[in-house]
C-alpha cells in the first residue's frame, strides 16, 4: 500500500467546540479518502480538507445503493490521551460488511493506521466533557457512472469525523420501545448483518409509524415469522431474566454490535448467567407477567447502554424498574464509559492510543 499523503489546510484560529454538540451535525476539519479501481486495486490514500464530493449522476451507489459503513468513537482520556475503542473489531466488520456488498475489503492494518493518523491530527476537535467523544464513521460507495446492476468497478471509502455530546440530550433516560411485527427491517440470509444503507432505509417508515404513536424506536422481530426478538433501530437488545441476561444469538440478520460483544464479555466476567440465544416476544410476555423479567437495554456504539423503559407488543405494555435505569443498565455503563475515559485497566486489550499531530494554527 502507498504512504498515506497529506494536503491539510492551515488553521485560520483554534478550533472552537460549541457548548452543545448534538449528535452528527458537526464536521471537522479534514478527511481521509482513498480510490479504489479494478487495474489499481486501493489507491491514492489523502488526508485532506472535506470537502462536497463531485459525484456523477450516474454513480452506481446513488441507484443501487451498493455501500456501506461503520461507526466508532475516539476519546479524550482523563490524562488527555487520545483513545480509540476496539477499533479492529470495527475494521472487520467493515471487511464482512462489504464482502457481502461485493465491494472489495481493505488492508486492515492500513486502514487502522489511517484512522490513527486522521484522528491524531483532529485532535483539537475531540471534546472532553463526559459523554462527550469524536464519532468517526468510514464509509464506501460504488462510484462507477453506470446504469445496469452489477457490482461497481470502482469505489470510494472516506473517513469523516464528528464531535458528539452524549447521544440522548435528556440524559441517561429510558426509552420507549414499540415492538412491530407490521414490518420487518431484514431476513435470515440478507443483509441484516452489514451496515448498509439499505438496512436504514428499510427502517424509516416503522420508525416514524412508531414515533407518530409516541415512541422512541422500533423492536424487530425476525423477518420469517415475526416470533423472535432481533434488535432496535441501532442497537442491540439485551432482556434481564430473573437468573439470566440474555441477547438474541447472532443469525445474520442481527447486526454484530461490538458494543454487543463487550457487553457480553463484561458480564462473563462479572460472573454474570449471559446467553445468546432466540428469544421468542411470547416468551418476555409469559416472563413479564410472572415477574421475571427484571429489566431490558439496548447497546450501540452511539448511546453505549440505553435503559428501555417500556415495550409495547399488540397493545401489551411492559414497563420495568418504574421507568428509571436498572441497576445493571447503570453499571455497564459506568464500566464501559470508565474504559473509554482511561479510569480503569484495559483487561481485554480494547483500547487503541492515538498519537497526537502537530498541525500550524
Ligand atoms: C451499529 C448498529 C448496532 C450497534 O453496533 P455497535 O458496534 O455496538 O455500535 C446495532 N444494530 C444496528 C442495526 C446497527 O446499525
Amino acid at each position: 500500500m502507498e504512504k498515506i499523503k497529506y494536503s491539510l489546510i492551515k488553521r485560520e484560529k483554534p478550533v472552537v467546540l460549541p457548548e452543545n454538540l448534538g449528535f452528527g451535525k458537526i464536521f471537522t476539519d479534514h478527511v481521509f479518502e482513498m480510490d479504489y479501481s479494478s487495474s489499481q486495486g486501493w489507491h491514492n490514500p489523502v488526508i485532506k480538507k472535506l470537502e462536497n464530493i463531485p459525484m456523477h449522476p450516474a454513480s452506481m451507489y446513488l441507484h443501487y445503493g451498493q455501500g456501506i459503513f461503520d461507526g466508532l468513537k475516539a476519546f479524550k482520556t482523563d490524562s488527555d490521551e487520545i483513545v480509540l475503542f476496539r477499533p479492529q473489531k470495527h475494521i472487520q466488520r467493515i471487511n464482512n460488511s462489504a464482502k457481502k456488498l461485493c465491494i472489495p475489503e481493505v488492508d486492515t492494518e492500513f486502514l487502522l493506521q489511517a484512522l490513527i493518523e486522521l484522528v491524531g491530527i483532529e485532535k483539537d476537535w475531540i471534546p472532553s466533557k463526559p459523554g462527550e467523544s469524536l464519532y468517526i464513521r468510514p464509509f464506501i460507495y460504488g462510484s462507477e457512472p453506470f446504469i445496469g446492476v452489477r457490482p461497481s468497478d470502482f469505489y470510494k471509502l472516506m473517513i469523516i469525523l464528528s464531535p458528539v455530546g452524549a447521544y440522548y440530550p435528556e440524559g441517561f433516560k429510558p426509552v420507549k420501545i414499540l415492538v412491530t411485527d407490521d414490518y420487518v427491517r431484514a431476513v435470515r440470509k440478507g443483509l441484516g448483518d452489514c451496515k448498509t444503507p439499505a438496512n436504514y432505509a428499510a427502517s424509516l417508515y416503522a420508525g416514524e409509524d412508531a414515533k407518530k404513536k409516541g415512541f422512541t424506536q422500533v423492536l424487530w422481530l425476525d423477518g420469517v415469522e415475526q416470533k423472535y426478538i432481533e434488535e432496535v433501530g441501532t442497537m442491540n437488545i439485551f432482556i434481564q431474566f430473573r437468573n439470566e441476561v440474555a441477547t438474541p444469538m447472532l443469525n445474520g440478520s442481527i447486526l454484530p454490535g461490538v458494543t454487543r460483544d463487550s457487553v457480553i464479555q463484561i458480564l462473563k466476567d462479572w460472573n454474570i448467567n449471559v446467553t445468546e440465544r432466540l428469544i421468542s416476544i411470547d416468551e418476555v410476555i409469559e416472563e413479564y407477567k410472572k415477574g421475571n423479567v427484571t429489566g431490558v437495554f439496548g447497546t450501540g456504539t452511539a448511546a453505549i447502554i440505553s435503559p428501555v423503559g417500556w415495550l409495547t407488543y399488540k397493545g401489551f405494555d411492559m414497563s420495568f424498574n418504574n421507568g428509571q435505569p436498572g441497576e445493571l443498565d447503570i453499571k455497564l455503563f459506568e464500566e464501559l464509559t470508565s474504559l473509554h475515559y482511561g479510569k480503569i485497566e484495559d483487561k481485554h486489550d480494547w483500547i487503541v492510543h492515538v498519537e497526537k499531530k502537530e498541525i500550524e494554527v
